[in-house]
């Protein structure tokens, strides 16, 4: 039997839609740069999933059970005793979100300046974050994740062989640690099955290198590894959760996304006590002192129900359903994007939708400021714009991949909003030829997406 969405709506936030002749001003305004928008002029906002979810009654309740003290709040204890069940480890540090968490982790596990992380695919902060603490942040994906056309059940895994040949060809102290990413939002929110986890581990214990995950959708993941993967149908989500963890030396987690909260983030080592206290003594100038780590009390408190609830089935058959839908409507229309979609975006492959523009005129850029004119819908461009450049030649990177993300926040929006978005992006997809490039009119040094100003090749 087909299932609706696992709750109701209890309360309501009105949204408009502008007129075009308006769009196309407030997007000159931003500099042809979506981020720059205001939220108010946006219709159906889809830039991210982080953050960006709504919260549970049974969240907004414990709210008010948020206890303020500044050193050891009942909610951090909460929070804690919550985080040891899921992960199964000892050491629970909160962050302000996750880019606080990767500020306090990395300067303590890269050593020496020029150091590899090796990350089947780097979230943008958590590149910024490696190359911030002297490291060097290196991708090995598998390359099936870059044929969006196949289906394959696990587009986020590691290539194994790429992974040990790049330990075997460089010295093993330059390599700081492994990072699993799961599920790969870089990749198209894309899960890492079980069994490549365990190959990771096994050749991370092979050289006596550490594995952390960046654990932002790690229940997602959990869901699709249920799904798809052999042997793991009768577990619950919370046993494929601690089986994961089991494999790591540490996670670190922006809590935006899987923590249903709208801000958060988290640190849990499994039972380093060394590297725990050396995060704890660079937390206090940081992020605050270690039982609030930059979150109020009643966020703690929040986050430890929303931790709960992301773990229920009947929410995450839900939350994939709502991404395979407006998935299934674009492939319909032929729109080419990562297939099958992942857990929280749906990501339109730009690269063959705009082969005429090259890759440093950032044709996902285009496609996703088309998109806003079209129907008032954010996206956001996961390319060449956000990848940056070569750290030591200063040229653009060209991004294996040039991806419109239309990422669905969390019980938001209804599939009669997704047919809306569908209906933009196919009209867009019909005109996309006519699209043009863009070049900076301003370029910041760190994370340029964000903040960039662009105009139109003509
Ligand atoms: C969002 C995200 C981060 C950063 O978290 P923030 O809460 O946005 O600071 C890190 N890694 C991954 C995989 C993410 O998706």
């Amino acid at each position: 039997m087909r299932k609706a969405e696992p709750f109701k709506i209890k309360m309501v936030e009105p949204i408009r839609l502008i007129p075009r002749e308006e769009r196309e001003a407030r997007l000159k305004e931003a500099g042809y740069n979506p981020f720059a928008l205001r939220g108010e002029d946006v219709y159906i906002d889809l830039l991210t999933d982080s953050g960006t979810g709504a919260m549970s009654d049974r969240q907004w309740a414990a709210l008010m059970m948020g206890d303020e003290s500044y050193a050891g709040s009942r909610s951090f204890y909460r929070l804690e005793d919550v985080m040891k069940k899921i992960t199964g480890y000892q050491y629970v540090i909160p962050a302000h979100q996750g880019r606080g968490a990767e500020q306090i982790l990395f300067p303590n596990v890269i050593k020496n300046k020029g150091d590899y992380v090796l990350n089947n695919m780097h979230f943008d902060t958590t590149k910024a974050h490696v190359e911030i603490a002297g490291g060097r942040a290196i991708n090995l994906i598998d390359d099936k994740a870059f044929d969006t056309m196949t289906y394959d059940d696990f587009k986020g895994n590691f290539d194994l062989e790429k992974l040990e040949a790049f330990i075997q060809n460089n010295p093993l102290e330059k390599i700081a640690c492994i990072v699993v990413t799961v599920t790969c939002n870089s990749s198209g929110g894309q899960p890492v099955s079980m069994a490549n986890i365990k190959g990771v581990k096994k050749i991370a214990d092979h050289y006596g290198l550490k594995v952390f995950f960046d654990a932002a959708r790690y229940a997602e993941n959990a869901y699709f590894i249920k799904q798809r993967e052999e042997g793991y149908q009768d577990k619950t989500i919370r046993e494929i959760a601690l089986e994961m963890f089991s494999y790591g030396h540490g996670m670190m987690m922006s809590c935006k996304k899987d923590g249903l909260v709208n801000i958060g983030g988290i640190i849990a080592i499994h039972d380093d006590l060394e590297l725990y206290r050396a995060c704890r003594s660079i937390m206090v100038p940081l992020e605050g002192f270690p039982t609030y780590g930059g979150m109020a009390g009643r966020d703690m408190e929040a986050l430890a129900v929303g931790l709960e609830e992301a773990l229920e089935e009947d929410y995450l058959a839900y939350r994939m359903d709502q991404v395979k839908y407006l998935g299934e409507r674009l492939i319909k229309a032929e729109v080419p994007i990562q297939y099958p979609t992942g857990g929280h975006a749906v990501f339109v492959d730009c690269k063959k939708i705009c082969s005429h523009i090259p890759y440093d005129q950032f044709p996902a850029q285009a496609v996703c400021n088309a998109v806003y004119l079209a129907g008032g819908v954010r996206a956001v461009e996961i390319g060449s714009f956000l990848l940056g450049r070569d750290p030591d030649t200063g040229e653009n990177l060209e991004s294996p991949l040039e991806f419109m993300r239309l990422t669905i926040p969390r019980r938001v929006y209804t599939n009669r909003h997704m047919d809306v978005v569908a209906d933009a992006v196919i009209e867009v997809f019909h005109h996309a030829d006519q699209l043009v490039g863009l070049a900076f009119d301003y370029e910041p040094k760190v994370l340029r997406h964000f903040t960039a100003r662009l105009r139109p090749v003509q």
